[in-house]
């Protein structure tokens, strides 16, 4: 078993029950030591009081959240959360305990904490403390709640997400009764700031088994993203798709690699189609302007959920490019690489392959390894796709007689040119040019 609590960690350990207290490793750093998987990171809970933590490490704290009784030490490389032995009093609003009370009972403490498989503590010789079943239900992949499944979730919704971040993160199979408790809860939710949901969603959608869990929960994603509850078996009547759009939209998910923007890219691609769809007198279905359609609605969302505004944007544009088509020669090519630069284009690529390997056929392959072989082809003769790459700059122009605006306008018309292959980025070549536009101005660099 790989569960060896790292030294530093086994430090602090030591010099709490040196000092006469109870001291735990406890939660999601015991879990994935259990699963064999390395901690993020390392919670530590122990009976002594904050006061108490901070004599014993003098000069090595910071009060991180004194009142909920958690100290962070710092140990080495990074800051270890050393928590009081707590139990939560009532919740009132279904987000926070209205008051916290320290308790001598390791007992009580693992007993608020989320879910069975969240609810261990280990000593510093590896002894577990598992009150409720918490090893059973790791090893046949669990997740459950502690206690009475809706009245967890009653006290706080978060608690819903965090069930299907865990699920689709490790793969386990929600219980019957926490599973049915999270739906039934579902519209608690709407108590929830919209970052918290956002920071659990993101994660559960670069989790490794997100897709069962997007399958089978919809109506609990759709109390924050009601956009998506029509497109759940939505008939797309379309002889390229064979699936409803929402199942499309999850393979479109899995078929990109787990990262934030391109699984959110994939999420929002076709938002826009249940609006934008008719019918033609062949009975077939189309979707004329969904990607515009797909970008708005997808705007508001990522604004819902204050998502923020760099990422919001590289979505956007990518959902709005992801169904134009880019004709595959090098001019097509190089207009492209010239609108989105280097990087957009090569995630561009990745969510063209994707919408396409969530469709009926996978005819549309080849076309994009086309537009990869031209891609390269135009890289191999460093063509210029930026005005960073441009062999003239602003100041050249200026010394040519340009000012102000019309600066800009020069070069972005000589890049046009160079992009378009109609010349080549040559420095002598492109200042003739821009001279003769400016009607044989003085001031020329040779
Ligand atoms: P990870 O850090 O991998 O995201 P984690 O389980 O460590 O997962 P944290 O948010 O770091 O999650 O919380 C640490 C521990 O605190 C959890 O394992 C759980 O025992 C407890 N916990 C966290 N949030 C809640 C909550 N909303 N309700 C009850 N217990 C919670
Ligand atoms: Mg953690």
């Amino acid at each position: 078993m790989k569960n060896v609590i790292p030294q530093d960690i086994a430090e602090v350990l030591d010099k709490l029950s040196g000092s006469g207290y109870e001291a735990w490793c406890v939660g999601g750093c015991v879990r994935d030591m259990l699963l064999g998987a390395d901690p993020q990171d390392w919670d530590v809970t122990t009976s002594a009081l904050p006061e108490q933590v901070e004599r014993i490490f003098p000069g090595r704290t910071i009060p991180t959240g004194v009142k909920h009784g958690t100290v962070t030490v710092l140990s080495g490389v990074r800051g270890i959360e050393v928590t009081t032995f707590r139990r939560d009093g009532a919740y009132l609003d279904g987000r926070h305990p209205e008051q916290v009370t320290f308790t001598a009972s390791l007992r009580e403490d693992l007993a608020r904490r989320d879910f069975t498989v969240n609810a261990m503590a280990m000593g510093v010789d590896g002894t577990i403390v598992d009150c409720w079943g918490g090893r059973e239900d790791l090893s046949r992949g669990i997740l459950r709640c502690v206690g009475e499944a809706d009245r967890r979730f009653e006290e706080d919704a978060l608690r819903i997400m965090r069930a299907l971040r865990f699920a689709a993160v490790l793969g386990f199979t929600i219980e019957q009764e926490t599973s049915d408790s999270l739906r039934r809860s579902r519209q608690r939710l709407r108590a929830i700031a919209a970052e918290r949901i956002y920071a659990e969603f993101t994660k559960l959608i670069c989790g490794k088994h997100m897709a069962p869990i997007l399958r089978e929960y919809p109506d609990v994603l759709a109390v924050f993203l009601p956009e998506i509850a029509p497109m759940v078996g939505f008939d797309q009547r379309n002889p390229h798709h064979c699936y409803d759009l929402w199942e499309h939209t999850i393979r479109a998910m899995e078929a990109v690699p787990p990262e934030a923007v391109l699984r959110y890219t994939m999420l929002l691609h076709d938002v826009g189609k249940v609006k934008s769809f008719t019918v033609d007198e062949k009975g077939v279905g189309h979707f004329y302007g969904h990607p515009q359609l797909s970008r708005e609605m997808g705007d508001a969302i990522a604004r819902r959920l204050k998502m923020d505004n760099e990422r919001r944007e590289l979505i956007l544009t990518l959902v709005e490019w992801h169904d134009r088509v880019i004709p595959r020669t090098e001019k097509g090519v190089a207009r492209a690489l010239r609108k989105l630069g280097e990087e957009r284009f090569r995630l561009l690529i990745q969510v063209k392959r994707a919408d396409n390997l969530a469709q009926a056929s996978q005819v549309f392959q080849k076309e994009i390894d086309r537009l990869e072989e031209i891609w390269a082809n135009l890289a191999a003769q460093s063509r210029c796709f930026s005005l960073r790459q441009l062999a003239v700059n602003g100041r050249d122009l200026m010394e040519l007689g340009y000012r102000g605006e019309e600066i800009g306008r020069e070069l972005e018309r000589l890049l046009d040119l160079v992009v378009d292959g109609a010349k080549a980025n040559d420095r002598r070549e492109l200042l003739d040019i821009a001279r003769r536009r400016k009607g044989g101005a003085k001031g020329s660099t040779f």
